[in-house]
C-alpha cells in the first residue's frame, strides 16, 4: 500500500511551500498540478496553451487535464513510498475521480491535511508572493478575488467530503514556516 496524501488549502496557504519538506522526510513524490501547468505553459505546449487564459483569469481547466496528469503520475514513478498531492483534487468531481483511481490501483486516500488561513490572509501572501515568484495569477487583484471565490464555491466543500470520510484534518496556516510544518507532521 502506498501513501497518497492531500495538502488541502486555499490560495497561498503555503502549500507548495511545505509541500517539498515533507516530501522529502516522507519519500513522497510531490505533485503540483499548478506547477505542472505553469511548467507547459513555459514550454509552450497545446496544452500549456489551453491552460493559460483559464490560468490568467484565475478560473480552473478542466478535470480532465489535471486529471490526466494525476493518472500519468501515478503510473510512472516508483520508488516513493507515496504521493503529496498539492493542488488536486480542486472539486467534488476530482475527489470523486481521484478515488476512482485509487479504487482500481487497489489503494485509497491516506489523509488530507488542510492548512487553514483567513481571506484577508490569502491577500497578503498573495501579495508578498507576487514580488517574489512573479506569478501571472497572483499580479492581478481581479484574478486573486476569482481564485479566493472559486476555492470557496468549488474547492470548500472538499473539506466536507473528507470529513464524511474520516480523513479531514486542519493545521493552523498562520505562523512561522518551521511552526506550521511542525502541526502538519503531527498530523501525518
Ligand atoms: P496553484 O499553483 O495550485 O495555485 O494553481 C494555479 C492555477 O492552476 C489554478 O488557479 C487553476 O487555474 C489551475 N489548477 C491547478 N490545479 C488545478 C486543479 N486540480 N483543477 C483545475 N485547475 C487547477
Amino acid at each position: 500500500m502506498s501513501k497518497y496524501y492531500i495538502l488541502f488549502g486555499p490560495p497561498g496557504a503555503g502549500k507548495g511551500t511545505q509541500a517539498g519538506a515533507i516530501a522529502k522526510q516522507y519519500n513522497l513524490k510531490h505533485i503540483s498540478t499548478g506547477e505542472l501547468l505553469r511548467a507547459e505553459i513555459a514550454a509552450g505546449t497545446e496544452l500549456g496553451r489551453q491552460a493559460k487564459e483559464l490560468i490568467a483569469a484565475g478560473n480552473l481547466v478542466p478535470d480532465s487535464v489535471v486529471e490526466g496528469m494525476i493518472a500519468s503520475a501515478f503510473e510512472t514513478v516508483k520508488g516513493v513510498d507515496g504521493f503529496l498531492l498539492d493542488g488536486f483534487p480542486r472539486n467534488i468531481s476530482q475527489a470523486e475521480d481521484l478515488d476512482r483511481m485509487l479504487e482500481a490501483r487497489g489503494e485509497s486516500v491516506t489523509g488530507c491535511i488542510s492548512i487553514m488561513i483567513s481571506d484577508r490572509m490569502i491577500r497578503e501572501r498573495i501579495q508578498h508572493r507576487a514580488a517574489i515568484e512573479g506569478r501571472a495569477d497572483d499580479a492581478s487583484d481581479a484574478t486573486v478575488t476569482n481564485r479566493i471565490n472559486t476555492y470557496h464555491a468549488q474547492t470548500e466543500p472538499l473539506i466536507q467530503y473528507y470529513k464524511q470520510c474520516g480523513k479531514y484534518h486542519e493545521a493552523d496556516g498562520v505562523g512561522t514556516i518551521e511552526e506550521v510544518y511542525k502541526r502538519i507532521t503531527e498530523i501525518m
